[in-house]
């Protein structure tokens, strides 16, 4: 019998996700507070259901990909209260980025239930939670990890588990963070370049080869024109986009704070996005590579 999935937030992200566990035999039960989405899903073959309660009722684990981790535990433990109603050897899996806290908490109060929750949260955009390529970064013990592979394999490609509840959510944040630093950093050395009478995409071939080479450079060339097909070369439509790098930026400083880390170059890039943002309020739904428009 097909192993039953509850994925409630079915957006740019959960919607691909949940068509990928449908296409691996899964049987998606879908919630989602907006019915075009819910109708969107039921088109890919998902069963909806008109509430997160009614979804969970007798499914094997519960899958969600909700904006922000007030949302997130508001569903689970305050408003909705869904640990309580969901079956108690059912894993539950949140794949949302949200605060290091609001995964140990959603991972206490269901462990207080009996039952077991890890966060999932992802690194790859929509293209890749289409898909099926994501990377995950787990939080929990290993059994759990264990018990939530068939699900994840269904989703991603690169599955990793950092350490306790809230790890993986600290080891997305650490990442995002770099990235932000040397997309940053490739922008302005290209620009720099550009400025001083050199073609952006000459410049790109010397510095892949040299010291200099890094992911945003190889794989998302902030320069428009220098790489076929990314965000830089579609005006920065579509992607990763800024607002999205400053929630991730934002959860970081609030990480360093409590930790009273020193990152400097990521306190940086918090500010240079959080400028970039303001200077025009459309920037926000820019491809984070449009940080080249500030140099
Ligand atoms: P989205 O806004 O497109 O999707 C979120 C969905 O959750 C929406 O359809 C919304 O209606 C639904 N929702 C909100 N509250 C709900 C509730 N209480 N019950 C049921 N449904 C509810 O957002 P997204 O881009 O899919 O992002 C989801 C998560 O993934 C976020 O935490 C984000 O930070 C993370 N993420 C996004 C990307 C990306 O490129 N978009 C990449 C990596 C991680």
């Amino acid at each position: 019998m097909s192993k039953k999935v509850a994925f409630i937030g079915l957006g740019n992200m959960g919607g691909g996700m949940a068509v990928n566990l449908i296409k691996a035999g899964f049987d998606v039960h879908a919630f989602d507070l907006m019915p075009a989405v819910l109708a969107a899903a039921k088109d890919e073959g998902a069963i909806p259901f008109d509430s997160a309660e009614a979804a969970v009722e007798g499914v094997d684990f519960v899958v969600s990909m909700l904006p922000n981790g007030t949302i997130v535990e508001n569903l689970y433990i305050h408003q909705t209260g869904l640990l309580d109603k969901i079956p108690n050897d059912a894993l539950v899996i949140d794949c949302s980025t949200v605060a290091a806290e609001n995964s140990r908490n959603l991972g206490k109060a269901a462990a207080e239930r009996g039952m077991v929750a890890i966060d999932a949260p992802v690194s790859g955009g929509i293209a890749a939670a289409a898909g099926g390529t994501l990377a995950f970064m787990c939080g929990g013990s290993q059994a759990a990890f264990d018990r939530a592979q068939p699900v994840l394999s269904a989703m991603g490609t690169n599955i990793f588990l950092a350490g306790e509840s809230g790890a993986g959510q600290i080891a997305k944040i650490c990442n995002n963070m770099l990235l932000a630093v040397h997309m940053i950093g490739t922008a302005e050395a290209l620009q720099l370049g550009v400025n001083n009478g050199l073609d952006p995409a000459v410049l790109s071939g010397i510095m892949l080869k040299s010291s200099g080479n890094n992911w945003s450079l190889e794989k998302y060339n902030p320069y428009p024109g220098v790489m076929e097909g990314s965000a830089a070369s579609r005006d920065y439509q579509g992607g990763f986009m800024v607002k999205l790098m400053q929630k991730d930026l934002g959860l970081a400083m609030d990480a360093v704070a409590k930790s009273q880390s020193v990152t400097p170059m990521g306190a940086l890039a918090n500010s240079l996005y959080g400028a970039h943002a303001k200077a025009d309020a459309r920037n926000a739904d820019l491809d984070f590579a449009s940080i080249l428009k500030m140099f």
